[in-house]
């Protein structure tokens, strides 16, 4: 099929942009490709940013080299934020007031992260989603400060164990019950909090922020926990999740959920919104999902997996072979947290193995496997994708 003529235009030059792109010209597109991103970087991987980048042990994480884009022939342009869109007229108009014309626009502007409501703006305070927040974190940490994180999500706990790891002083603190109890429950959060227990992690869970206070230079000193508890803080990181980038959708026609349905652009089941030549990808979409539910999911494999969906509906190839099962995955000291399928934490855990550290846990709903999560046992957790390709009993799985 040859597409020529059109342009395409892909705003966020991030994981899931660079991925679509080089989907549309794998599945054969051979017209114009011009992918829009506001930072001033060739696109880079974020992963590394909570993990060796912070650490110092990297600084550089870029997915594809300049010559990439020239190869095949991505007009990528750089420092160039998307302010609006006017899906009559077919324009994204950029913050600089120029305007970029399309025939197919596809969003991938991923998130940015929540900040607390109330809080005084002080120095010291961070948050995790760029390069650049990930060197500026970094400047500030030496053996012996003390840091304290809000939010044992996966940034929160990453950053725990890179601080850690750094020998700076971790305080970690969680409105919920464990760590990760939202993503995978108490049961598995409750084997990830043993984990920074041992590694020297001052975990406080069912306990929040209150407060920061700062000095004369407006550098934060202290920190006011729920509980009224005051702790001298050097450093302080915010890692109590982030929202998708919609901002400057606003009035353009583009169908967003709900913010408590986790908000995004809705789309279906291969990336198509509401407006006729418009679709959305990676973190800032809310597909359409096998159960018939909207679903916005932050992970690394995902971008990829939608942008071959996306680019082989865009361009009328037929999807062939199975579905590709979810995977993610978070890497905290020695220990690799890996997800494969859609556990829930309101599944059933069924914990298989548990050595004090390393673990293995199946989840199931009505009866059958809908996940498995492992820390650090990689070949485990790998050996029972294909019982997730098909509806697989968990009593056979438990040998019951
Ligand atoms: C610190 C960190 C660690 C992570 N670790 C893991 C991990 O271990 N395992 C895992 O599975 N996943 C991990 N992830 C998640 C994974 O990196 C994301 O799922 C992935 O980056 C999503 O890609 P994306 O392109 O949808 O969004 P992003 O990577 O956020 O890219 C969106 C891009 O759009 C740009 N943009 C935003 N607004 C505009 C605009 N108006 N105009 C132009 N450009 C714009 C942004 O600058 C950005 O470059 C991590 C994420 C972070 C932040």
């Amino acid at each position: 099929m040859s597409n020529g003529e059109q342009r395409v235009v892909i705003v966020g030059a991030g994981l899931s942009g660079l991925k679509t792109a080089e989907e549309l010209r794998r599945a054969g597109f051979d017209g114009e490709i011009v992918l829009l991103g506001e930072e001033n970087h060739l696109p880079y991987d974020r992963p590394p940013l909570s993990k060796d980048v912070v650490r110092g042990e990297r600084d550089d994480t870029t997915l594809k080299p300049a010559e990439f884009f020239a190869d095949k022939k991505i007009e990528l342009q750089l420092g160039a934020a998307a302010a609006g869109v006017d899906t009559a007229d077919k324009t994204v108009k950029l913050v600089d007031g120029s305007e970029v014309s399309f025939d197919q626009l596809i969003i991938a502007t991923g998130l940015t992260p929540r900040r607390l409501p109330g809080l005084p703006e002080l120095t010291g305070v961070h948050v995790l989603r760029s390069l650049n927040d990930s060197l500026t974190l970094r400047a500030e940490l030496e053996p012996g400060k003390r840091a304290l994180i809000v939010g044992a999500g996966f940034i929160g706990c990453e950053l725990a164990a890179s601080f850690r790891t750094t020998g700076v002083d971790v305080l970690l603190v969680e409105p919920q019950p464990t760590p990760l109890a939202s993503v995978l429950g108490e049961q598995v959060g409750r084997l990830v909090a043993r984990m920074h227990r041992d590694e020297g992690v001052d975990l406080r869970c069912g306990t929040g922020l209150k407060t920061l206070v700062g000095d004369d230079s407006g550098r934060v000193t202290t920190a006011v926990l729920s509980d009224d508890t005051e702790i001298k803080v050097d450093v302080v990181v915010l890692g109590v999740g982030s929202v998708p980038v919609t901002e400057w959708l606003k009035d353009s026609g583009i169908e967003l959920a709900e913010p408590s349905q986790g908000g995004g652009v809705l789309a279906d089941e291969v990336g198509r919104t509401n407006v006729e030549g418009v679709w959305a990808v990676g973190d800032v979409a809310s597909w359409l999902h096998s159960t018939g539910s909207q679903k916005r999911v932050e992970h690394w494999s995902n971008a990829g997996d939608q942008a071959k969906l996306l680019a082989k509906a865009f361009t009328g190839v037929e999807s062939s072979g199975p579905a590709a099962v979810p995977y993610f995955w978070s890497d905290q000291y020695d220990i690799k947290i890996q997800a494969l399928g859609t556990p829930l934490a309101s599944d059933t855990v069924h914990l298989v193995e548990d050595d004090g550290r390393k673990f293995l846990a199946y989840y199931s709903r009505d009866g059958v496997l809908t996940g498995v999560v492992g820390g650090g046992l990689p070949a485990k957790v790998m050996k029972t994708r294909a019982k997730l390709t098909v509806e697989s009993p968990i009593g056979e799985l438990l040998g019951s």
